[in-house]
């Protein structure tokens, strides 16, 4: 028995047991002011070794180093063990699943002209049409002269065409490329073709010098402008994945005859009348007709036999539509987000 320090192991079982009772770390901080602090249990014990003869002073002065000692290391095992505790709970309080993969960034997806463009070449694939590309910088032939839109005729300036110093033409339509396609191909023709045009077009909310397109064409015996109705109406509601009112009016383009416009009701203000249908309740989606005969004869097929439609739709335009997207300039600027999808 160590005569005079017999109460300090007493103070060690009790040092133990508060830093046990602490449930806090404020109650910890509190536990070690009291007892390890300048002014602590453990300083005053010190204080009194003073008033000690020699001998029973070092044997004091051990006993309450070890009680500082066995304070501490009660105090820093309690101290790790609410640290854990308090992250636990941090967690808990954030829902974090820690056995989710961490670090995991946003992903890249895929452009909504992409998307759709996807969609209607899986469409078209379906009814035998195949894909035709073609360049995009283009001759005057191509562009214009097949197409029965002779040189100087005012129908020109609608296009809006840029031309380059060797008067070749970024092309206003990818109709060139149905043009090299009854060039190349022998009737029956189905053929759609997707891709880049360019105009000289102030570029607003609804215009861009530079867009797509995607325009469509088949060839055969006995074509009327009914087959062309109908796999325009399907196009329309597959692409709007439902059945959208349209209307089709008589129009004029010097590549067909009879031409047409097909118009859907605007999504926007389902037909009410909006900034983006002009207040008409209406979107001009698709011109199309059969095809003139002057183009038939121009690429060497004839039109006594041989029938065709086409249609070309300026597809930024049904993207917008398709993903609520109401400035053209998004789809090429980078500050693309989905605002709503119909
Ligand atoms: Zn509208």
């Amino acid at each position: 028995m160590m005569d005079g320090a017999a109460d300090l192991d007493g103070r060690v079982i009790e040092v133990q047991a508060e830093a046990l009772a602490c449930v806090d770390l404020g109650a910890l901080e509190e536990l070690r002011l009291r007892w390890l602090g300048k002014k602590g249990e453990i300083t005053g014990l010190l204080k009194s070794l003073g008033a000690l003869p020699a001998e029973e002073r070092a044997r004091r002065g051990a006993a309450i180093n070890a009680l500082r000692d066995s304070a501490t290391a009660a105090w820093e095992s309690r101290k790790g063990e609410l640290e854990r505790k308090a992250e636990d709970a941090a967690l808990d309080a954030g829902w974090i699943d820690v056995t989710a993969p961490s670090g995991a960034r946003p992903a890249g997806r895929l452009h909504p002209i992409t998307l759709l463009l996807e969609e209607v070449i899986d469409h078209f694939t379906g009814l035998g049409f195949e894909v035709a590309t073609g360049p995009e910088i283009e001759d005057e032939f191509h562009n214009f002269d097949a197409l029965n839109i002779p040189k100087d005729h005012p129908a020109r300036d609608v296009w809006d065409t840029f031309y380059t110093d060797r008067r070749e033409i970024p092309r206003t339509h990818t109709s060139s490329v149905q043009i090299r396609a009854m060039q190349t191909r022998k009737p029956p023709i189905r053929v759609i073709s997707p891709g880049r045009v360019f105009r000289n077009e102030t570029i607003d909310a609804t215009h861009h010098a530079s867009f797509n397109q995607v325009e469509g064409l088949l060839v055969d015996r006995h074509v009327t402008i009914a087959h062309l109705k109908h796999t325009l109406e399907t196009l329309v509601a597959k692409l709007m994945g439902r059945k959208v009112e349209t209307r089709f009016r008589p129009a004029f383009y010097p590549f067909v005859e009879p031409g047409l416009d097909l118009d859907v009701q605007c999504v926007f203000c389902a037909g009410v009348g909006c900034s983006i249908c002009k207040g008409s309740g209406w979107i001009e989606l698709i011109p199309g007709g059969l095809v003139h005969p002057k183009v038939l004869d121009a690429c060497g097929l004839d039109p006594d036999q041989w029938q065709g439609f086409a249609f070309g739709m300026g597809f930024d335009r049904m993207v917008m539509m398709r993903y609520g997207i109401d400035d053209i300039r998004r789809l090429y600027d980078g500050r693309l987000q989905l605002v709503r999808q119909f």
